[in-house]
């Protein structure tokens, strides 16, 4: 599936926030929101003002693009979800990011065994994980409550792995993954709620966004 391969900073300074997208790097001052927090382009620092500047339409475009980018989505795929949400029983916008916080790549990086989700993508595309113990490369697959996530058996000598079982232990994972920070595996004990997902999307806005 394909993926934004472009400057990855200039998409938190469009949104004017720190999205995460980088790992450490976010934590530090070389962040660009802490150095450049203005738009990006020639005119971006002198149009900065516009980012106040709040018609329903562009508040909604904003909301989309931030939660697009926060997962690493294209837009054809984004909107995939949107449809699979608004078919499904439940509250549209709480369905979607259900379905986007339920991908292999976001449960890795939720479950600290990842600096990012780019990472995250990155780890499960060159195979290092398995799925009920089936090997995957598919980032964007979506796992489901009870699904055992872990590290291929193949993978576990080397260097790397070994030092992310170190950083994983330094991380915080929430309540609806359990994990084995040893084997680098966890399993999918329910689907998060709500309050359990970034406060910053605004899922009602994206809702608007695509039934205009
Ligand atoms: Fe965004 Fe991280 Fe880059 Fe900072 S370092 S601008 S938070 S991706």
């Amino acid at each position: 599936m394909a993926r934004y391969t472009g400057p990855v900073c200039k998409l938190c300074r469009r949104e004017g926030e720190k999205l995460f997208l980088k790992g450490e790097r976010c934590f530090s001052p070389k962040c660009e929101i802490e150095k450049r927090n203005y738009p990006p382009g020639q005119h971006g620092k002198t149009n900065s003002w516009r980012r106040t500047e709040g018609s329903d339409f562009s508040s909604q475009l904003r909301a989309k693009q931030k939660a697009r980018r926060v997962y690493g989505v294209l837009e054809r795929q984004f909107q995939s979800y949107y449809t699979k949400a608004l078919k499904s029983t439940g509250l549209t916008g709480l369905t979607m990011l259900q379905s986007l916080e339920s991908r292999l790549d976001n449960v890795i990086y939720r479950m600290g065994f990842a600096s990012s989700r780019s990472q995250a993508r990155q780890l499960v595309a060159h195979g290092h994980f398995t799925v009920n113990g089936r090997r995957t490369n598919v980032p964007s697959m979506q796992v489901k409550v009870g699904d055992k996530i872990a590290l291929r058996e193949g993978s576990r000598n080397s260097t790397f792995f070994k030092d992310l079982v170190l950083f994983a232990e330094e991380r915080n994972s929430p309540d609806w993954v359990q994990r084995d920070v040893k084997t680098l595996s966890g399993t999918i004990s329910r689907l998060p709620e709500r309050q359990e997902i970034d406060a910053n999307l605004n899922e009602q806005l994206i809702v608007e966004f695509y039934s205009r």
